[in-house]
């Protein structure tokens, strides 16, 4: 039986398809979190607050859920800079996450930086309002780049263009993302967990663009579900990424050899 160090897990797409849970999915993983394996959920999604999911997860049978969203990322970095004035689009979780990070939203006018989430109650209004931020040269930060994701009533606009209408009105660029597939919150949850990146580490995830394009860029290995966005196995060069319809057939095959 192959065992990792540790495992860095996507959740949409992996943990659950819409308001269904993947149960082949969540059974092993909750199977390695009992042999004592440190599990660490990674999302994109900036509109949940960390806590929201943790309970969601403690009710599906996790013990000890840790989930990292991108802007949960992006507060802890404002704290750490010491910019705790932003002009914020975002919606009520990333808030929440700025709030507890000591940030506080305010207008254009006096922010020292701009962080940009999703948000589906975004107006022109809005839009003019980040415009006038980034003119004034402060930094422009995004939780995410997706440009789109699927929602219940089928594909949405994702964060990623939000920032789009921005960086085209402002005449700016994004200056530091922080969701997959940057490295930020893959290398935030390693060190919380005090482990260095490698081949050890697993990185389990449905989309290869975000999920597994960030892990092999720091040297994790990939695995590659088709329980969500990829239903078609694709044809990789990369032997460090393993392909599986779920994780109870990456189970058999490992236990079968
Ligand atoms: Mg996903």
């Amino acid at each position: 039986m192959v065992v990792p160090r540790a495992i860095l897990c996507d959740l949409d797409g992996v943990l659950w398809r819409g308001d269904r849970w993947i149960q082949e999915n969540l059974r092993p993983l909750r199977r390695w979190e009992d042999r004592g394996v440190p599990l660490r959920f990674l999302t994109n999604n900036s509109t949940l607050h960390h806590l929201d999911v943790e309970a969601r997860l403690k009710d599906a049978g996790f013990q000890k859920p840790r989930v990292y969203t991108s802007g949960a990322v992006l507060a802890r970095f404002a704290k750490k800079e010491g910019r705790l004035r932003l002009w914020v689009m975002g919606e009520e979780g990333f808030l929440r996450e700025l709030q507890e990070q000591g940030v506080t939203p305010v207008p254009p006018e006096a922010a020292e930086g701009v962080a940009v989430g999703l948000d589906r109650g975004c107006t022109f209004q809005k839009l003019a309002e980040g415009m006038r931020a980034l003119q004034r040269g402060i930094p422009f930060w995004a939780t995410n780049l997706d440009p789109a994701y699927p929602a219940v009533e089928g594909w949405t606009p994702g964060s990623g263009a939000l920032v789009a209408a921005l960086e085209r009105a402002s005449g700016r660029k994004v200056e530091r993302v922080f969701g997959k597939p940057s490295p930020e919150m893959y290398l935030l949850a390693l060190d919380d967990l005090g482990c260095a990146p490698g081949p050890d580490i697993w990185m389990i995830g449905d989309r290869l663009d975000t999920d597994l394009r960030g892990a092999r860029a720091l040297g994790l290995t990939g695995i590659l579900v088709l329980t969500g966005i990829t239903e078609v196995p694709p044809s990789l060069e990369d032997p460090g990424i393993r392909v599986v319809p779920n994780l109870e057939a990456l189970e058999a095959l490992d236990t079968t050899g």
